[in-house]
């Protein structure tokens, strides 16, 4: 059986992690009662009506941000979720049938939570 080097897949992910938080903090807030929770920060949306293309211009990046924001939460939350695994002892288990992961799998993608065979219904 491979070993995995839990050492350098924490480095990985808490590096992943800190770049996903920086972007994430560009366009969102963290929730002040939920903290995996990330809000679209709201642009100025109450301007001038004589701007109204402008307006919708700006309605129309938001709910763009919305979507990014929705994706990076994920993302996020995985990451998270990886490294709290790493602390409890599971890191690279696969959640589905609790074999070990392959090291080439979490190398592409250090929170994977299954095997590639066994993919959960978000990846
Ligand atoms: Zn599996």
């Amino acid at each position: 059986m491979e070993t995995i080097d839990i050492k350098y897949f924490k480095e990985k992910l808490e590096t992943e992690l800190k770049v996903l938080t920086e972007e994430l903090e560009k366009i969102a807030r963290i929730n002040p009662s939920n903290p995996n929770d990330w809000e679209p920060i709201p642009q100025n949306l109450d301007i001038q009506e004589a701007d109204k293309n402008e307006s919708s211009d700006r309605r129309a990046a938001f709910d763009q941000n919305i979507a990014l924001v929705k994706d990076l939460e994920l993302r996020f939350n995985n990451l998270k979720e990886a490294l709290q695994k790493i602390e409890d002892g599971k890191y690279g288990i696969c959640e589905d049938t609790g074999e070990q992961i392959p090291v080439a799998r979490l190398e592409a993608n250090p929170s994977a939570k299954t095997c590639a065979e066994h993919l959960g219904p978000e990846e």
